[in-house]
């Protein structure tokens, strides 16, 4: 047996008793003439001592340890002189008798403490060692726990968990495949599943009634913190629901998991906003709801002065800094600035001092009398000193947008984004359809498979653009803290209604036939009404902790440039693999 205990585990109830811990070396100290030792395993660090006066081949191996050997060793628990509070071990310590090396280990790159002295870059390229550390520890604990709880819930309520493949053929999310090359049909590919859409649809088909897979899907996507090339889903698909039904179901799938995992109440119901809403008041479609702060449309009452940059603008819209009206000139400067850099895009920004005594200082002075500044200062919902900052522009949703931005970082500069604090709740009522004036066409703003709305049954239909891009859609997403947790939607279970959608889409006939065949044909032999959705159960597991990158969340992820520095991938494949798959390489 190597072990009596994990070196997590013991307490001052067990003094006296004579135990065997196994585990890796953190560090080891000499004091007058004292060996301490700090094991640890992943259940915790327990401290070890060899008296001054232990036998001498016990002192020399205490002095022989280096960091991260492995070691397993007996003793005996006694109560510790001077007791560490900050550890649940720390009451305690084990006066050895014996320690076996089990295993030598070179000196690591960097200290594997929870405070590391190691660069991002090395831990990435050791990985397994910078898992070996407390803070990536309860990362990887959290998510185990997430999952366990998402499959119990989802078990309780009648889901089963079926696999779907990873060799297929494309899924239309809105981004490019990952391809397979297949040997054994040359010049042919099998796509990695963006996600299991489609397959999830068919189980529908076949009746399984309640479908979910906590399922790794693959997206060849510019990489940001929050997203990763290969990310997991909590998928789900049910049978004879209506959009009420799934929100319902899911409200309670993240109720429990808030509940037993943080311990957290959330509402009950949840929130709801219209896409509209979340558009025109925070300027996104996951608005952070913590604080308010929301974004005023203003044109009416800001156009018609003179003032050219205003005047000729078709939209205007402001949001008001709370206590920010005591900004000095040069703080206002560096916010012009930060609102022009290109992650913005700003052409400027305009403001109003809202003074405590109700005075008003503003950069368009020139232009606006006291009275018309007042009136934009009730249209912007401003109280004494608030700081109103105004845009402007052609698009209103472009300055919305940006004001939805300048809002996110005025929130974060106020303290108002805790990440204690969780403030979920339902996007509903997206539009169907997103005209894109580049390519002149319309894509699926949620994906092609997504219902329209049973009323906008006759717009669908009509050949109009206008009509068209006023049909609204059965979807729905999962906001939490300015971030889309989840989305989904209630499917097109129609042979027809799927074919319209293909059409307007701009697919035709034989292109639909030869990518989505399967799908409508299996729509021909008895689809149930049907719908679901799918959270990023890394950007659960992510928010759950507190954190904004995913990274920390996924035992082995990649860099921004979509590599595994550790295994060294992607890499060059040998000329024999490339001929047998009959693929010609041609990188300069
Ligand atoms: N497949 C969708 C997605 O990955 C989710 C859904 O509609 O269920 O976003």
């Amino acid at each position: 047996m190597y072990r009596t205990h994990t070196c997590g585990q013991l307490r001052i109830d067990n003094a006296g008793q004579t135990v065997t811990l196994a585990g890796w070396v953190q560090k080891s100290r000499k004091l007058g003439g004292m060996t301490f030792i700090d094991l640890r395993d992943r259940y915790g660090i327990t401290q070890l001592v060899v008296e001054a006066d232990a036998p001498a081949e016990l002192v020399e191996a205490a002095t022989s340890l280096g960091r991260e050997f492995v070691i397993q060793a007996t003793g005996t628990v006694v109560e510790r002189q001077s007791k560490n509070p900050k550890m649940p071990t720390g009451d305690i310590e084990i006066r050895l008798s014996s320690i076996n090396i089990l295993n030598k280990s070179v000196t690591p790159p960097f200290t594997i403490e929870d405070v590391s002295d190691g660069g991002e870059d090395i831990r990435a390229k050791f990985r397994y060692l910078d898992l070996r550390r407390g803070p990536l520890k309860e990362a990887l604990m959290l998510r185990h726990k997430i999952a366990h709880e998402t499959r119990n819930f989802l078990d309780a309520q009648g889901f089963m968990e079926i696999e779907t493949p990873y060799l297929i053929k494309s899924t239309p999310e809105g981004a490019r495949d990952f391809v397979v090359p297949s040997r054994m049909n040359p010049g042919q590919f099998y796509a990695l599943p963006q996600s299991p859409q489609t397959f999830k649809q068919l189980l529908m088909v076949a009746g399984y009634d309640r479908y979910f897979q906590i399922v790794r899907c693959f997206r060849d996507e510019d990489l940001r913190a929050d997203r990763q090339p290969e990310f997991t889903q909590i998928d789900c698909e049910m049978s004879f629901v209506e959009q009420e039904d799934v929100l319902g179901t899911f409200e309670g799938m993240m109720r429990t998991l808030f509940k037993n995992v943080l311990g957290v109440d959330i509402p009950s119901p949840l929130p709801r906003m219209s896409w509209f809403d979340a558009m025109d008041k925070y300027g996104s479609d996951k608005p952070d709801v913590r604080f308010g702060m929301t974004i005023h449309d203003i044109t009416s009452v800001a156009k018609g002065k003179g003032f050219s940059v205003l005047d000729g603008a078709a939209y205007i819209g402001s949001i008001a800094v709370p206590g920010a009206a005591s900004y000095t000139r040069k703080q206002i400067d560096e916010l012009t600035e930060w609102v022009k850099r290109p992650q913005v895009g700003a052409k400027g920004l305009i403001y109003v001092r809202v003074g405590e005594d109700g005075s008003l200082k503003s950069s368009i002075d020139k232009f606006y009398t006291p009275d018309d500044l007042a009136v934009i200062v009730k249209a912007a919902e401003a109280a004494p000193g608030d700081l109103v900052l105004i845009m402007s522009g052609d698009n209103m949703r472009k300055v919305q947008n940006m004001l939805g931005v300048l809002r996110l970082e005025m929130g974060g500069r106020l303290g108002l984004r805790d990440p204690k604090v969780f403030a979920p709740l339902w996007i509903v009522d997206f539009p169907l359809l997103e005209w894109d004036d580049e390519t002149q066409r319309f894509y699926a703003m949620h994906h092609p498979f997504t219902s329209p709305k049973p009323e906008h049954m006759d717009l669908f239909y009509s050949d109009k653009k206008e009509d068209l891009e006023r049909v609204c859609a059965n979807a729905y997403d999962f906001v939490l803290n300015g971030t889309e947790l989840g989305g989904g939607s209630i499917r097109i279970h129609d042979a027809e209604v799927q074919k319209r959608m293909f059409e307007v889409l701009g697919i035709g006939p034989e292109e639909a036939e030869s990518k989505f065949g399967f799908i409508i044909h299996a729509f021909q032999y008895g689809a149930p009404p049907h719908g679901g959705l799918a959270f990023g159960f890394d950007r659960v597991c992510a928010l759950f902790g507190g954190s904004d990158s995913i990274r920390d969340y996924i035992a082995f992820p990649k860099n921004n440039q979509g590599r595994d520095v550790m295994i060294d991938s992607p890499s060059e494949i040998d000329q024999t693999q490339l001929d047998e798959l009959c693929i010609k390489t041609d990188v300069n």
